[in-house]
């Protein structure tokens, strides 16, 4: 689907030290891992590993202000 530097591999194919990013979704054949080398120490490239953290950081910037706005009477 995608053309990136990932290797594109399977659960069993995985090696101790391959990216364990999961791409797609679990119960479709094209359901694959990473597979690029691990950043030092995480279980991701280092790629992933910074992608990791940006949902959760992003999830929280609409905060009480957008949810007043969306809805002003819930108070
Ligand atoms: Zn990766």
């Amino acid at each position: 689907m995608t053309k990136k530097a990932c290797q594109h591999k399977k659960m069993a194919d995985l090696e101790s030290n391959d990216c364990r990013w999961p791409i797609g979704d679990p119960r479709h054949d094209d359901f694959h891992f990473c597979g690029a080398p691990q950043a030092v120490g995480h279980p991701y490239c280092t790629e992933h590993w910074n992608q990791a953290f940006v949902p959760s950081k992003a999830r929280q910037l609409p905060g009480r202000a957008a949810f007043n706005l969306a809805f002003p009477r819930a108070a």
